[in-house]
């Protein structure tokens, strides 16, 4: 049944693609060539564009490679059109991955602009060499024959087209739903989150762009067959900033958009040629820019998401549906059962009792400012240690250097007992260490239990074409089956398949929680979880914690909820003015001079926030188990 409902839109299109030639005329047949040669490309960029969000302004450079690779294996060398087209294909990857290298560093705006230089290059490149036809290109390329068949007319090309559209589609969904989609779309909703997940957003980045590439490749290898001759126009911007349109009409992060956006455009660009020089008489050339142009903007301002935004809201409106589905309220949250001790017998911490974290000499100065002067902090195995102090102490900074978010400007971390300083954090992540974050940074694109999953990126393994292929079924099915035990054992089980947007502040911190658990790390670095919680909640997690220490795991916590920590902590590190001024069991530390001179405070207030957090603690020692 599940296998029908995915099936379905593919044999409904098939059936249409089909018919289409046998009841439109011949020049409208002709366009819907047009249409399945720039969906080809289109799906490529919405790979880049929707899943991993880097615009590229770029796109046809990639496909003008794809058609002069083609045009001159098959005129100048005689190459079988089968023969050519794999390598029409893999030259616009190697470009892809020879420019994506050094322009995949750069970052939105940039990024645009530099793939926009490299289609102005390619236009130059091509016009200009001999070997490529110079501004007149290349003639003469063959319509495909094979299997007694010649393609030459658009009927029988637009049915030739027909298949490769429907696996280009099939295998830019089957990707975009697989690990490595997920990651990607982790990376376009929060960079910093997915590298603390183990994610490597760079190579990921190169990864699609090489992708898109190859798709763009192909698209303009039956190009170059169809239209018989390739010129300098195949890479020129008006191309790119079709391709461009076409997915952003569609619908950013949807592939079916590739089509849809591909039919509109291809409407448009006929619609505008004919209507623009009746409005402005005596207009010529790429009047259809004009147009383009002026789409583009209502969309984005309109209906940001396409035409899937519409179609979707259209399909939820007829089925009565809500956005939010809402809590299943008749779940109840679980107790902390066998689900959370599987997850963290998956990981694999030190002998107990030795450093988990070791940190020596850090001091960050942002220009001015010393945020952290020459802290020396120590987590072992089997601990958690607490890292308190009032607003502006540092204790964020020390956090982003652990995790490899910054770099420092002197000092070390060692992790597990290997030097991390200066490494990203998705090197500290695929050593066992994970952390959440003060401000939220929760994967907004998807649902709770798609943020969970994207915490098992580094416990699975399907590559990007393992995913594009569906050879990741057995993974896929075990990697729903853990992420439920996570959700189970987090109390979340009951918003699962909720939007993350929908779901409360505390909850959405709960949702950071159960993440990085889900990586089963050995150190797990909590950047104010209770703050938004429920007292309910509170007690929820901390539970959680003495179980995740009871396992031989460590937890480094930064929170400003002193009871919580007082009754939680092994060992508290208290930083003042980026200055650490005591450590020590939680007694100790509530007995310092200097932490209720600087911290605590000694006002009457602060005095029964102190006795109320002793209170706490012996409370916490009877009824801890
Ligand atoms: P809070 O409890 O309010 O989160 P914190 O202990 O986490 O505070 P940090 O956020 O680490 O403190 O900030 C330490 C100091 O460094 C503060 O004085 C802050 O203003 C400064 N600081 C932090 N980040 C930067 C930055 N990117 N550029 C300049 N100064 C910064």
């Amino acid at each position: 049944m599940r296998l029908l409902r995915t099936l379905l839109p593919y044999l409904l299109l098939a059936v249409v693609l089909a018919v289409f030639p046998l009841v439109a005329p011949v020049s409208v047949v002709n366009v819907g060539v047009y249409v399945l040669i720039f969906t080809i490309a289109a799906v490529g960029l919405s790979l880049l564009m929707g899943l991993a969000g880097q615009v590229s302004l770029g796109h046809a450079a990639f496909f003008a490679v794809g058609a002069y690779t083609q045009a001159i294996l098959v005129t100048r060398y005689d190459w079988n059109l089968f023969l050519a087209l794999p390598v029409a294909i893999l030259l616009a990857m190697l470009l892809a991955l020879v420019v994506g290298l050094p322009m995949l560093r750069l970052r939105g705006h940039f990024l645009a602009l530099a793939t926009l230089g490299l289609g102005i290059i390619v236009t130059i490149v091509v016009r200009e060499l001999e070997f490529t036809g110079g501004t007149s290109g290349i003639y003469g390329i063959p319509k495909p024959d094979f299997g007694g068949r010649v393609y030459n007319t658009p009927a029988e090309y637009f049915w030739l087209l027909t298949p490769v559209v429907l696996l280009a589609i099939a295998l830019g969904n089957k990707l975009k739903n697989s690990r490595i989609g997920r990651a990607l779309g982790a990376v376009n909703d929060s960079e910093v989150a997915a590298e603390c997940l183990g994610v490597d957003t760079f190579r990921l980045r190169v990864k699609v762009f090489v992708l898109a590439a190859g798709f763009a490749g192909l698209a303009g290898a039956f190009y170059a067959h169809w239209l018989a001759v390739v010129s300098p126009e195949a890479s020129n911007f008006p191309l790119s900033v079709s391709f461009l349109l076409m997915v952003v009409l569609g619908g950013l992060g949807t592939i079916w958009g590739a089509f849809t956006g591909a039919v509109l455009v291809e409407a448009l660009d006929e619609g505008m040629r004919a209507l623009i020089p009746q409005i402005i008489p005596g207009a010529s050339g790429e009047v259809q820019l004009l147009g383009f142009g002026l789409v583009l903007v209502l969309v984005v301002i309109l209906v940001p998401g396409g035409l899937a935004q519409l179609w979707n809201g259209l399909v939820r409106r007829v089925r009565g549906e809500r956005e939010d589905p809402g809590a299943d309220e008749s779940e109840t949250p679980a107790a902390l059962g066998a689900e959370l001790d599987d997850l963290l017998a998956q990981a694999s911490p030190p002998p107990a009792g030795s450093a988990v974290l070791s940190v020596q000499g850090l001091t960050k100065r942002y220009g001015g400012v010393t945020a952290l002067k020459a802290l020396d902090l120590e987590v072992r195995a089997g601990e958690i240690v607490a890292l308190i102090g009032p607003n502006g102490a540092g204790k964020t900074t020390a956090f982003n250097i652990i995790t490899g978010v910054m770099p420092p400007t002197e000092g070390s971390v060692h992790i597990s007992g290997q030097d991390v300083t200066g490494k990203r954090p998705n090197a500290v992540a695929a050593l066992g260490a994970t952390r959440t974050f003060q401000n939220l940074q929760t994967f907004t694109s998807t649902t709770v239990r798609g943020n969970v999953m994207v915490a098992r990126h580094l416990r699975t393994k399907a590559g990007l074409l393992a995913g594009m292929l569906g050879l990741d079924t057995g993974e896929e099915r075990r990697t729903a089956r853990e992420v439920d035990g996570v959700l189970t054992a987090t109390g979340l089980q009951q918003h699962a398949d909720r939007p993350i947007t929908a779901l409360s502040f505390g909850q959405q911190r709960q949702v950071e929680v159960a993440r990085a658990l889900a990586l089963a790390p050995t150190l797990l670095l909590l950047d104010e979880p209770m703050a938004g919680l429920s007292g309910a909640e509170r007690d929820h997690l901390s539970l959680m914690l003495r179980r995740v220490r009871e396992a031989g795991l460590s937890v480094l916590l930064v929170e400003h909820d002193v009871a919580a920590v007082m009754a939680l902590a092994d060992r508290i590190y208290v930083l003042d003015d980026g200055v650490l001024i005591a450590e020590g069991d939680p007694a100790s530390i509530r007995a310092n001079p200097a932490v209720i001179a600087a911290y605590l405070g000694t006002g009457e207030d602060d005095d029964q926030l102190v006795r109320s957090a002793a209170v706490q603690v012996e409370h916490s020692d009877g009824g801890d188990q």
